[in-house]
């Protein structure tokens, strides 16, 4: 290719790959239900996901507990949870609602980190109440909506702490899915996961899903299950090229190939003022919706 060319191929590549002209309704209406989110304080970020809950006719239950770090201080925090169906063991879906301030004090938007998981699983959670109103399942689906992750997996850990973990088959732990056809999720779970792990490679083969297992995976609230000898999964989403360069910058050593202090762009993005709308594919979280719900059913179904 002429380097001309490359330029042009490199202008034309450069813009968001995702056209947001053709986005579906469905798709539409995912991005208003994220948009809601942004730039709210943790605790606005929870009453929006309560509304959104109870118009999807859900009856969320909040958990409240005392959190905070040294930093904060002690700062009173509630975990969201919506239980379907009544079996003995437990399959549970697992996302932060909270976000983090910025440098300045103003909050995060929050959007790929991480409203893009709450409205995937809210879109999964309609997905099996359906499912399970057909054919009953012997597993409960507890979604837990988590907060104070950003302060250290805090909600998570308290929801552990106050539930029957003998009940618990698996954890599906959701985290920056604001857009992308790549799923990446972490093998850094622990032996007891080898199942969970197994059950992802078999339904992205199947579906032909491009998905990446990372080695090593950054820690999100997966990290209180896998400590805990919980089988647990965590899984985000990006582009494929954001994905494979996130993988070298995590499992690349000291040979990544990688610029010198290069960021893979996701990272650019959360935890900033970058963290935006413009990034966010409703149609992309909408069809990574179905494959969770379909990894939480087949779960259920395989053991
Ligand atoms: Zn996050």
């Amino acid at each position: 290719m002429l380097f001309r060319s490359l330029i042009i191929a490199a202008t034309v590549f450069a813009s968001p790959a995702f056209a947001q002209d053709d986005l579906s309704p469905e798709g539409q209406a995912i991005e208003t239900a994220i948009q809601a989110y942004a730039s709210k304080t943790n605790d606005e970020r929870r009453d929006v996901l309560v509304q959104q809950l109870r118009a999807a006719g859900y009856q969320p239950e909040l958990q409240g507990f005392e959190g905070g770090t040294p930093r904060t201080g002690p700062l009173p925090g509630a975990n969201v949870v919506v239980t379907v169906g009544e079996g003995e063991k437990d399959i549970v879906l697992t996302g932060h609602f909270d976000a983090v301030p910025l440098s300045d004090g103003v909050m995060s938007q929050g959007v790929i980190d991480n409203a893009g998981s709450i409205t995937l699983m809210i879109e999964a959670l309609d997905l099996i109440s359906d499912r399970v109103a057909q054919t009953p399942s012997p597993y409960r689906y507890v979604f837990v909506f988590t907060d104070q992750e950003e302060l250290g997996l805090i909600g998570a850990r308290k929801w552990l702490e106050g539930h029957d973990r003998s009940r618990i088959h698996a954890v599906i732990n959701l985290d920056v899915n604001g857009y992308g056809e790549t799923l990446m999720y972490g093998e850094n779970v622990g032996e007891q996961s080898a199942f969970v792990l197994a059950a992802m490679r078999m339904q992205c083969a199947e579906r032909a899903v491009d998905c990446m297992a990372f080695p090593v995976y950054p820690p999100s609230d997966d990290r209180v299950f896998s400590a805990a000898g919980v089988p647990v999964i965590s899984i985000g989403s990006q582009d494929a090229v954001g994905a494979h360069q996130m993988w070298l910058a995590f499992n690349g050593g000291e040979t990544t190939g990688l610029a010198e202090g290069f960021v893979p762009p996701v990272f650019q993005r959360i935890h900033s003022a970058g963290d935006d709308m413009q990034w966010i594919d409703g149609d992309d979280i909408l069809r990574n919706a179905r494959f969770i719900a379909d990894l939480a059913l087949r779960l259920s179904r395989d053991n």
